[in-house]
């Protein structure tokens, strides 16, 4: 990449006149101007390159730039850039044949969004309808978007200040044995502790009351907390007990990233309802949706769905859909996230937490991996404090910086740093980032106890 850093000052100039940015205090922070991406790597204006450890912010399954499907979208722009979705168009079809030819079980329908919060809202909407009833459960430590809805399901801080219109939504303790709510030492104890919990919730509220539970299939941004075996499949047996309906949010975990099509087939379970976005085509053009099954859809066979959007199933959205889906097939991205994930990621970041005293624990799939990022390995005690701002987040700004030094973007959250690369990375782009890991996990270290 060739410099042009006055063309970055200007960028800069602009974004920091006009661009308000999501999720931030606008003056307390500094965003980088890219100019140009390909593949596992951006650049800025100064010419210095990353390694994109984030994948975006988990979405772009196939890297930047992926010239397949850049022909895909230019070719539907040049031939139908958009058209209104009552009507039936190629790309359209096409896309939700794909995608529901992927999707596990009966879930053969889809309703296309333009991204993951509103795929939550609808549903939950669905849900709601389909059951004449109104609560839904979802659990701490969990993300499900940032719209009204989505962001009361969301079991995070982000939450808190829109809390003012969270309508019939309980919040319930899912399984994380590292950090458990339930003592429990094992998995099989964590998941028979977890799935009494939410019985005795659910007792608690009034099954009759319940439209759906939501859960990330694995939580992504909370952590990439992976259930224990049972524990979906738990859920499941509880929610037909009482006629509640099961939604899967697949926004981030589906489409490749744990090395299956969808995190919901290394479990073998099949939701009624289940939510994507990002990876369906990584995040090129804005697009998500509602996989729904048999049973739903028939609820609204001849009783229309009361929603719906302008851009719903946009050409250009699909067309790139469709695009990435092929090049996710023809080129085996979902076998690659599989077996580099078992034979580099894993071993190297097991490795990398013998060496580093900052490293609490290592979990993951695919190519969706946490660390657990802590002050003291027998107390557990967090690098940082849940939430934790400004000085107190010291250390793990610290962590980002230096692995950013290393040309390592790296994805941080709160005290964990996830390692989450896009799912057709090469072996040694994943050796370079988890160089640059290792070299930040030092600066870690120095917090240690
Ligand atoms: N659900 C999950 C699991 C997510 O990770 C996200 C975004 O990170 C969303 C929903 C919201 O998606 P969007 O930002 O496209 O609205």
């Amino acid at each position: 990449p060739q410099p042009l850093p006055e063309v970055g000052a200007a960028v800069k100039a602009a974004d920091r006149a006009h661009v308000f940015h999501s999720w931030s205090a606008q003056e307390l922070i500094d965003p980088l101007a890219v100019a140009g991406a390909e593949g596992s790597y951006f650049w800025d204006y100064d010419g210095k390159r990353y390694l994109d450890f984030t994948s975006g912010l988990v979405y772009t399954n196939i890297g930047y730039q992926h010239p397949k499907v850049v022909a895909a979208i230019q070719e539907q722009a040049a031939r139908l850039t958009t058209f209104a979705p009552a009507f039936a168009i190629e790309a359209r079809s096409e896309a939700a044949r794909l995608i529901a030819e992927r999707t596990p079980g009966d879930l053969d329908k889809i309703f296309f969004t333009n991204g993951g919060a509103d795929a939550v809202e609808h549903a939950v909407r669905m849900a709601r309808l389909h059951t004449g009833r109104a609560k839904v459960l979802s659990a701490y430590r969990s993300y499900h978007g940032g719209t009204q809805q989505a962001v009361n399901l969301t079991g995070d801080p982000r939450r808190w200040a829109s809390d003012t219109a969270s309508h019939g939504v309980v919040h319930f303790w899912a399984p994380f044995l590292y950090r458990s709510r339930f003592y429990a030492e094992t998995e099989e104890q964590e998941c028979a502790r977890a799935l009494e919990h939410l019985e005795t919730t659910i007792a608690f509220e009034g099954p009759a009351t319940i439209a759906a539970i939501v859960l990330e299939t694995i939580p992504g941004t909370a952590g990439i907390m992976i259930p224990p075996p049972g524990y979906l499949a738990g859920v499941r047996e509880i929610c037909d007990r009482h006629g509640i309906l099961f939604v899967l949010d697949e926004v981030m975990a589906g489409f490749g990233r744990t090395g299956d099509w969808f995190a919901a087939d290394l479990f073998g379970v099949v939701p009624d309802l289940m939510t994507f976005a990002k990876g369906v085509n990584s995040g090129y053009v804005p697009l998500g949706g509602v996989a729904i099954s048999g049973a739903v859809a028939e609820t609204f066979a001849r009783r229309p769905y009361p929603g719906g959007l302008t851009y719903s199933g946009h050409p250009l959205a699909c067309a790139a859909a469709v695009a990435t889906i092929n090049v996710m097939a023809e080129e085996g991205v979902v076998e690659n996230a599989k077996r580099l994930g078992a034979s580099v990621v894993e071993p190297a970041l097991r490795e990398l937490a013998a060496r580093h005293p900052s490293v609490g624990e290592v979990r993951g799939v695919g190519m969706f991996w946490a660390l657990e990022l802590v002050r003291d390995r027998e107390t557990r005690e967090p690098l940082v404090p849940y939430n934790a701002t400004g000085e107190a987040n010291g250390p793990m700004a610290a962590f980002a910086a230096a692995a950013k030094k290393h040309g390592v973007w790296p994805f941080v959250n709160m005290n964990r740093t996830h390692v989450v690369p896009p799912c057709n990375v090469s072996e040694a782009e994943l050796k370079e980032g988890l160089a640059g890991l290792d070299a930040a996990l030092g600066v870690a270290d120095e917090y240690t106890v």
